[in-house]
C-alpha cells in the first residue's frame, strides 16, 4: 500500500503573525488529485513543571479562539531556528517565574495532523526555583500551584480541556507513580 501524497501545487492563502495557511494540490496514490488545507506553524515547547513537593504549576489565560479562560501547562512557540529546550526554559520563566535545574524531553506531539504541521516538544521541569515572571506584553497570565490529584480531577470533570495539558497531567501522574520510563 502506497500512502505518499506528492505536492504538485502550493498556494499561500494567508500570512499571519503566528501561522500561515496554504492550499496544497496533491497527487494521490491512485493517480487522482485532491486539495489539502494546511496551517503552517513554527512549533512550540511545552513544559510540565513539577515542584519538589509534587505540585504542578499551571497558568490561567483567556483563549480568544474558544472564548474561554483556560488552565494550561506553560508553552510558547519557537523562535526561528531555536532549540526547543531553550524555548522551554524561557517560556517556563516568563509564564511561571520559575527556573528549572532539570528539563527532560519526554514526548513529541503532533497537535492536529489533520490540518496542521504544528509540533509540540514536551519537557518535564524539575528542581524548580523562583525567579522573575515576565510574560509578553500581550499575555495576561496568572500562575498557580496545584496538587497533581486536583489536576487529574479537573481533567476528569472537564475543567481542563486543553489537549497538551491533559497529556502533560496524565504523563506527570505516570511519572510520579513510577510507571513512566523514558526511552
Ligand atoms: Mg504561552
Amino acid at each position: 500500500m502506497e500512502y505518499f501524497e506528492k505536492t504538485i501545487k502550493t498556494e499561500r492563502k494567508y500570512t499571519g503573525n503566528i501561522i500561515n495557511v496554504e492550499k496544497l494540490t496533491v497527487l494521490l496514490p491512485n493517480g487522482k488529485e485532491a486539495t489539502r488545507d494546511v496551517v503552517r506553524h513554527p512549533g512550540a515547547a511545552v513544559v510540565i513543571p513539577v515542584k519538589d513537593n509534587g505540585n504542578i504549576l499551571l497558568v490561567k489565560q483567556y483563549r480568544k479562539p474558544c472564548d474561554m479562560i483556560s488552565l494550561e501547562i506553560p508553552a510558547g512557540k519557537l523562535d526561528k531556528g531555536e532549540d526547543p529546550v531553550v524555548c522551554a526554559e524561557r517560556e517556563l520563566a516568563e509564564e511561571t517565574g520559575y527556573h528549572a535545574r532539570k528539563l527532560q524531553k519526554v514526548m513529541t506531539i503532533h497537535s492536529a495532523p489533520g490540518f496542521s504541521d504544528e509540533v509540540l516538544h514536551m519537557y518535564v521541569a524539575t528542581g524548580l526555583t523562583k525567579c522573575e515572571a515576565c510574560p509578553d506584553d500581550d499575555e495576561f497570565i496568572t500562575c498557580g500551584e496545584y496538587p497533581l490529584s486536583d489536576c487529574v480531577y479537573m481533567v476528569d470533570n472537564g475543567e481542563i480541556t486543553d489537549a497538551k495539558t491533559i497529556i502533560g497531567i496524565f504523563l506527570a501522574d505516570r511519572i510520579i507513580r513510577g510507571e513512566y520510563k523514558s526511552s
